[in-house]
């Protein structure tokens, strides 16, 4: 009996001896999860706080760096506005200084032009304002025989004024030849005093041009005539010839002097001097005629003569 109880004793001591054993075990292990749980719980909130200040980090360094962009774009700008601020300025000085300097080569070439333009060419003359009997025109040039109404007559104009006429001929698609152009002083001379002879002083003086004689010596002057009309000047008024004339020879600078009806002088329809395109395209325009200006209005023109 008693080894029975000391064995059931015994079993109950090791049994008790187990669950105590495995209690602790148990509790040990618990206890060591624990700790662990402890160690990762610090070890994340570690990393979290490094997260954190990392993340603080960066965002203070970009906002930082925002700052910077800003200002050295503002910066940027600042300096861009300024720079095209003086680029306009720059601008406006060149714009007024080319302005200045194109003045003034303007009024040099203007200048240059006017002493190199014989003021003779838009004079006007009159009974008693005559040309100088020694003023010869600076260039001449023999008209060709095609345009000579007298064929081996070799009539003279001035070089300057040639292809206007030549131009003008030509573009009239119709007979249009030249009867007289240039004339010296001695030449008029000579003729008034052939009129003198035939017609009689009187006479000679109305229509040899005591006006258009001055024009003649000029060289930019030309008679013109038309076939038809058997060589009389004073039938040209009756032509197609002058009336196209009348309508475009504007265009090549030739005005009518002596138009009919003007105020000054004897209708003389053959009688075409050169002034300029300008000058003749505005008097067309207006209806007046050459004599109609006053000398300073026409001087205006002067500078535009070959033009
Ligand atoms: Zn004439």
């Amino acid at each position: 009996m008693k080894s029975f109880f000391y064995n059931v004793w015994t079993i109950y001591s090791i049994f008790i001896l187990i669950i105590a054993s495995s209690a602790f075990a148990i509790y040990y292990l618990i206890e060591m999860g624990n700790n662990q749980i402890i160690l990762i719980d610090e070890k994340i909130s570690s990393i979290n706080s490094d997260i954190k200040s990392i993340a603080e980090n960066l965002a203070s360094t970009t906002e930082r760096l925002q700052g910077n962009i800003t200002q050295t774009y503002s910066d940027l700008s600042l300096a861009l506005g300024n720079e095209r601020k003086n680029v306009d300025e720059i601008e406006a000085l060149l714009g007024i200084y080319k302005q200045e300097v194109g003045d003034i080569t303007g009024t040099v070439t203007n200048l240059e032009k006017l002493s190199k333009t014989d003021p003779e060419l838009l004079q006007k003359y009159s009974k008693v304002f005559f040309l100088n009997e020694h003023y010869a025109p600076a260039r001449l040039v023999e008209i060709p025989d095609n345009y000579e109404y007298f064929e081996s007559k070799h009539s003279k104009i001035s070089s300057q004024v040639w292809p206007y006429l030549e131009s003008m001929l030509k573009n009239s698609g119709l007979e249009i030849y030249v009867y007289s152009a240039y004339r010296s002083f001695d030449e008029q001379n000579a003729l008034k005093g052939q009129y003198a002879v035939i017609y009689g002083e009187g006479t000679a003086n109305q229509f040899s041009a005591d006006q258009g004689y001055s024009e003649h010596q000029l060289g930019t002057t030309v008679d013109l005539i038309t076939t038809g009309i058997s060589g009389v000047l004073e039938d040209f008024g009756g032509t197609n010839a002058y009336q196209w004339l009348l309508n475009n020879a504007y265009k090549y600078g030739f005005v009518l002097s002596y138009p009919d009806n003007n105020d000054y002088y004897v209708y003389e329809p053959w009688h075409w001097r050169f002034v300029g395109v300008k000058l003749a395209t505005d008097l067309h325009n207006s209806g007046k005629s050459f004599y109609d200006l006053t000398q300073r209005e026409i001087d205006e023109y002067l500078i535009n003569l070959f033009e």
